[in-house]
């Protein structure tokens, strides 16, 4: 399984570098004690970060969101990403940052603006041919009830529903979850954005509001399907069109894009993964930036 099994891991822990079964944060972190906190998952591809910058900028965006500051510089984060990386030798997996507000006597409110917050990066390898043999299969998603709260857009830790949507897909011999939102609308799966594509081979995906977190696989992907020449319409779409579209598929940093062949156990298209996800999976990595 990749490199984790030979060398061992190393996490990145507020200023140090530890040995990864070692690594451990304060009781009274806020993450740990509120969900207080905020991530990014970036993609390791060749030991190379894939889209980083579009990361961190996201990453920016959900801490000013939360009133929370940048534990460092774009420029020294970089550094302990790439570094955390090279430590594990990870040549394709993910490298995840979390960033909390820090540790402070527990208190619902802000604490100190002093007070300085946590950063934890780790990395791992992803075994390549298993997610190659699963895009070559397509994945089940199953659908839920969208329980969340009104702001998914920011990239918190706090993933409860997306935690027990998950294990409900699993439970049903499925991969992913997509949340239905109370009109019958899809919004995205646990940890994916959603797409189909039409009988008429549109690409569909729903606006980046609030109600989704703006992938950057998605925001990459956007760009991909203009520069080949692809239909795309950004609107909603309801549970059941999804079941009669000729094609979906989700997308993440993790899984890029994975084609979809069954959802709540009806067939989509052909129930085999469709031209355009497949495509459109091939296509990605030229359209990303690598650092
Ligand atoms: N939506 C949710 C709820 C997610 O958790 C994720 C990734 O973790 C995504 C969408 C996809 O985002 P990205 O493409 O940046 O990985």
């Amino acid at each position: 399984m990749g490199a984790d099994s030979t060398v061992s891991r190393i996490a990145y822990v507020n200023g140090r570098y530890c040995r990864h079964r070692e690594a451990s944060v304060h009781v009274e972190d806020r993450g740990y004690q509120f969900a207080d906190g905020v991530y990014e998952v970036c993609e390791v591809r060749g030991g190379a970060l894939i889209d980083e910058r579009l990361h961190v900028e996201r990453l920016q965006r959900s801490l000013a969101e939360l009133k929370m500051r940048m534990p460092m510089t774009t420029a020294a984060l970089s550094v302990v990403l790439h570094e955390t990386v090279r430590r594990n030798r990870v040549r394709n997996g993910i490298v995840y940052l979390q960033v909390t507000r820090g540790v402070a006597r527990r208190d619902h409110a802000f604490p100190a603006p002093e007070t300085i917050p946590s950063l934890v990066v780790t990395a791992r390898s992803l075994d390549v041919a298993a997610n190659e043999r699963q895009a070559a299969d397509g994945i089940a998603v199953i659908t839920v009830p969208d329980n969340r709260w009104g702001r998914v857009d920011i990239k918190s830790v706090a993933l409860l529903p997306n935690v027990l949507a998950k294990q409900a897909a699993r439970e049903q011999g499925a991969k992913e979850a997509w949340f239905v939102d109370a009109g019958g609308v899809v919004t995205e799966g646990s940890s994916t954005n959603a797409w189909i594509v039409t009988a008429d081979g549109t690409v569909v995906t729903r606006p980046a509001d609030h109600a989704i977190l703006r992938g950057i696989t998605r925001t990459v992907l956007l760009k991909a399907i203009a520069e080949q020449g692809l239909r795309l319409d950004e609107r909603p779409f309801s549970v059941e069109e999804a079941y009669g579209a000729r094609e979906a598929f989700v997308t993440s940093a993790s899984q890029i894009v994975m084609p979809v062949v069954r959802i709540d156990g009806r067939p989509v298209g052909n129930g085999h993964p469709g031209s355009v996800a497949t495509g459109l999976r091939e296509a990605f990595h030229r359209y990303a930036e690598i650092s």
